[in-house]
């Protein structure tokens, strides 16, 4: 079990991890032009930009499947990868952007800062002037008082 627990916080980790650098160096570089839809107001629910999340989904499920009948790592870290992508839409699909309108800003501190962090990501619309790329691992500032 803690083998399991080890494989999940595995995938968790890697998805923050390679997501900061695929947002900031891939998303807002050559694969800007999927990206953008994302940055920009759009007219359905759907963006080009979600390609992404299906792209990642389909890493996870391929890990499932392939590790599923012995239970190995590579399920754990599919099972991460997953609880990652259901905590993303959750935090950055449902709350940051109300896409689906579930709940109202948050008040917890620490929920409040990866908001005003994606926010940030979001004053700009433009590939190169953006920051802050990750969910979780974004300037502390933040985090820190109210008003920033
Ligand atoms: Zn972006
Ligand atoms: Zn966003």
């Amino acid at each position: 079990m803690i083998k399991a627990m080890g494989f999940i916080a595995i995938g968790f980790a890697a998805m923050e991890l390679s997501g900061w650098f695929i947002h900031k160096y891939l998303m807002h570089g050559p694969l800007w032009m999927i990206h953008k839809t994302h940055h920009q107001p759009s007219k359905s629910f759907f963006e080009l930009n979600d390609l992404f999340s299906i792209f990642f989904g389909s890493i996870a499920l391929l890990l499932i499947f392939s590790g599923v009948d012995t239970l190995d790592y590579r399920f754990w870290i599919g099972v991460g990868i997953s609880l990652y992508g259901v905590l993303y839409f959750i935090l950055h699909d449902v709350w940051v952007h109300r896409r689906l309108k579930w709940f109202d800003r948050p008040k917890n501190p620490l929920l409040k800062g990866i908001f005003k962090a994606h926010q940030a990501h979001h004053r700009t619309n433009r590939r190169d002037d953006a920051v802050s790329f990750g969910l979780f691992l974004v300037p502390k500032k933040f985090f820190k008082d109210e008003e920033k």
